[in-house]
């Protein structure tokens, strides 16, 4: 993805009322306002000033540019001055995009010896701002309102934030998912309504026959095999056996090879995200668990057991966190560590993403147990100590329902050395017995998204954009508060 393509307009409020000389100071400060977001360093694409809008033609018309735009992924709307909201109404009624109500004034002060009637009218943000807002509020429209200075550090981060939301639901919409086999069997939590997703997130959900991998995998030349392990050893420290002449060495060529055929289907499907399913290997030799590992730390989305609603998830949250520090990962609620606030292992059968590692992750060839394959390579490594958001999206037949816990990463108690597969260890918020139970009550996954560079924020502005429920599961969670949460949203939501 080429994020720097993306731009989000900015849009100025203003009405003719004022005369010619106070528009063109409008239209020269929206300027100042608009370079010092790019001049910032926060947003992770350009910010595009589209000028000051004066009617409801003027209005319509920029929003219908920014509908038919591909390279326009949300809209900043600001009232400088005074701007009549019925003048707003034809067009947003139109706007499909991402809307931020950015509610700033230009100067940070009111000068005190200079201000004059002049000044007040050029500079009533105050209340031409609360009028746009009532007329956001009377049409029901998402949106996020952000106060501030525009200069404050803490408003540019909140719009950056935003601005990254709008880039990866750009990148949902017009993403492609491809399922290598079906879910694993009579799992409910996994599956769901693809027409229903297609039409709230616009992603596209397909099957690819297990057998075009198999074959793609037959026809990858040995030579691309021996450079991708060679760039492998460079990467990752390998275990005795997987070095020449260990007995593991020729499962790592194979996962080599697997990885190599893998991203040819992939490229082929112009795909984004995939699925796997470990009871659905027909052709290949081992889980393409390696493949799944190095593909996540591109940006790529991915589910275990044809978890496309996770693939999606994590695809948006990979293409939000791109460029910031901390990882971004695939992962699945495995053992409990009832001790102290209680704890959780995080791990999968393999498929956990090296951007997550605190260390230099380790090739490793190990029997998987289930599956009836040979033995697949794979990662070994344990997660950083930080603190992330875990996600995931469930279809309850009526709506989505995204749920999010903060969690804490920390430090294994102990080494785990018969442990051969990628772990996080980490205490979720407010504690394990609340957080589980939240969890539980909320219906949500076993399987998550989780991201160490992203926060509650970003999901927030993603609920918001998709129109999805969303519940948070944090520090100042109780279970009675959440009950009636849940309760409350199904009365909403129905
Ligand atoms: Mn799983």
């Amino acid at each position: 993805m080429k994020k720097n393509e993306y731009e989000i307009w900015f849009l100025t409020g203003a009405q003719t009322l004022y005369g010619d000389e106070a528009l063109r100071q409008v239209d020269a400060h929206s300027q100042v306002v608009v370079d010092g977001f790019n001049a910032c360093g926060k947003l992770p694409c350009k910010v595009v000033y589209l000028g000051t809008v004066k009617s409801t033609e003027e209005i319509a018309s920029r929003f219908r540019e920014a509908n038919a735009s591909s390279t326009c992924v949300g809209v900043v709307v600001w009232m400088h001055t005074f701007s009549p909201a019925k003048m707003w109404i034809r067009g947003l009624q139109l706007l499909q995009k991402p809307i931020l109500h950015l509610h700033t004034q230009f100067n940070k002060e009111i000068p005190w010896n200079e201000i004059d009637m002049d000044f007040m009218n050029l500079n009533q943000s105050a209340h031409g701002d609360r009028e746009f807002g009532h007329i956001m509020t009377r049409l029901n429209k998402p949106r996020k309102v952000v106060v501030g200075h525009w200069e404050d550090v803490d408003v540019q981060e909140r719009v950056a934030s935003w601005a990254r939301v709008c880039s990866a639901w750009n990148a949902l919409n017009n993403l492609r998912i491809v399922r290598f086999g079906d879910q694993m069997n009579n799992v409910a939590v996994t599956d769901g309504d693809k027409v229903d997703a297609e039409t709230k997130f616009g992603f596209r959900v397909e099957y690819c026959p297990v057998g075009e991998l198999a074959s793609a995998v037959d026809k990858v030349d040995s030579a691309d095999v021996d450079a991708l392990v060679k760039e492998y050893e460079t990467l990752y420290e390998f275990a005795d056996d997987c070095k020449t002449p260990g007995k593991q060495r020729d499962q790592v060529f194979e996962a080599a090879r697997i990885e190599l055929g893998l991203r040819r289907v992939l490229e082929k499907w112009d795909a984004q995200a995939f699925t796997t399913n470990f009871d659905d290997l027909y052709g290949l030799n081992q889980l393409p668990g390696l493949a799944s590992q190095r593909l996540m730390a591109e940006g790529y989305g991915f589910g275990a057991e044809g978890d496309w609603k996770t693939a999606a998830l994590l695809r948006a949250m990979k293409v939000a966190a791109d460029g910031l520090p901390g990882g971004t990962s695939f992962l699945e609620d495995y053992v409990y560590h009832f001790k102290g606030k209680g704890a959780i292992l995080q791990a999968h059968m393999l498929e956990v993403c090296p951007s997550i590692a605190g260390s230099k992750p380790r090739m490793e060839v190990h029997p998987l147990g289930i599956g009836g394959k040979a033995d697949p390579a794979r990662l070994v490594f344990t997660a950083s100590e930080c603190s992330g958001v875990a996600a995931t999206i469930v279809d309850l037949g009526d709506r989505f329902r995204m749920i999010v816990n903060e969690v804490d990463c920390v430090a294994p108690e102990a080494d785990l050395p018969k442990l051969p597969v990628a772990r996080a260890f980490w205490t979720p918020r407010p504690d394990l017995k609340t957080s589980a139970c939240a969890w539980i009550l909320a219906g949500g996954t076993h399987h998550t998204s989780f991201s160490s560079a992203l926060t509650r924020e970003h999901l927030e502005d993603f609920a918001e954009i998709a129109q999805i429920e969303a519940v948070f599961i944090d520090s100042k969670t109780t279970i009675s508060d959440f009950r009636r949460e849940l309760r409350w949203n199904d009365a909403y939501y129905r």
